[in-house]
């Protein structure tokens, strides 16, 4: 956005200039000239006002919730599409690996793995939209371990239609969970930042009581995260079975770290289809990066409940 700026200072300027030089009169052109660089000193005094704001919501965003940033321009279109994430001039190398998410979810063979060990508590509901996704933050003190490693809930956010596809079927939309290791858990394996996420695909059904406080306020939600009235609690997203579809992957939104690790379970949980569209429409766009190869990774399932 600070582009902007610029090119209306020059666009101003050259119109300045193109009146003086077509009619070569400064005297009777002195009132548009002094109005005309009134609006650039309109432009200059407001513009920088409002902008840093948005980008200073951007960053928090970014830093508290990890999974998502919002540094400007890319989007899920065009050319600031997910194919040229890794080229763009802000510079997401990291989306251009080979251990990229989201991936299709076709396995051979189940495994006994142990399960995921859910420790959620109710949280309140601090909301962001940040252009990409409608973002949740959750209170601290809420957790997974998985093999034996604290990962915290820091937020959760949607996707539609889902990204994580099984044998090639795209779901209505996904929910992210995304944890950060607690540094309980920090180890030169598992360095600080490294994050689990875990994905639940969502498809039309019955309305979704324990999403309801948060569509309640879908559309309250802007750039700034702010705290709205109700409460959540992410146990009550979790579809009743628990196993998951397990694999090394990345964020999947620029920067597109990589080093995460995916939990996506296995059994859908429902919305209502009032609740898809009010998503969908809010968003104006799928947000969905298409699948990415598997290359050399494992991909898992649990066997076992
Ligand atoms: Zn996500």
């Amino acid at each position: 956005m600070k582009r902007i700026l610029p090119v209306s200072l020059v666009a101003a300027l050259c119109t300045v200039f193109i009146m003086l030089s077509a009619c070569g009169d400064v005297s009777t052109l002195q009132p548009a000239v002094e109005s005309a660089i009134e609006s650039v000193a309109e432009v200059v005094a407001t513009e920088p006002a409002a902008e840093p704001t948005e980008e200073l919501a951007a960053e928090t965003t970014e830093e508290q919730a990890a999974e998502h940033t919002t540094e400007a321009h890319w989007s899920y279109e065009d050319e600031t599409g997910p194919e040229h994430w890794a080229t763009l001039s802000t510079g997401h190398p990291d989306c251009a690996g080979n251990h990229q998410s989201p991936i299709d979810l076709t396995v051979a063979g189940a495994q006994d793995l142990a399960n995921l060990v859910f420790q959620y508590q109710p949280s309140a509901i601090t909301i962001v939209n940040n252009g990409h996704t409608v973002q949740v933050s959750y209170d601290s003190g809420s957790s997974i371990e998985l093999d034996g490693q604290r990962y915290n809930l820091q937020q959760f956010h949607f996707h539609a239609p889902s990204e994580h596809t099984i044998n090639g079927q795209p779901a209505a939309a996904e929910l992210h969970l995304v944890h950060e290791v607690d540094s309980g858990s920090v180890s030169e394996l598992l360095p600080a930042g490294s994050r689990a996420v875990v994905g639940v695909l969502i498809q039309a059904g019955v309305e979704n009581l324990a999403l309801q406080p948060v569509w309640d306020n879908l559309y309250a939600a802007n750039a700034t995260p702010q705290p709205v009235d109700g409460q959540v609690n992410a146990a009550d997203m979790l579809p009743a079975v628990q196993t998951t579809y397990r694999y090394a992957g990345s964020l999947t939104t620029p920067p597109c770290t990589q080093n995460v690790a995916w939990n996506v379970m296995t059994e859908p949980i429902q919305m209502s289809p009032e609740q898809l569209s009010a998503f969908t429409k809010l968003m104006g766009v799928d947000t969905n990066r298409p699948v990415q190869p598997l290359n050399d990774r494992q991909l898992a399932v649990d066997s076992t409940p």
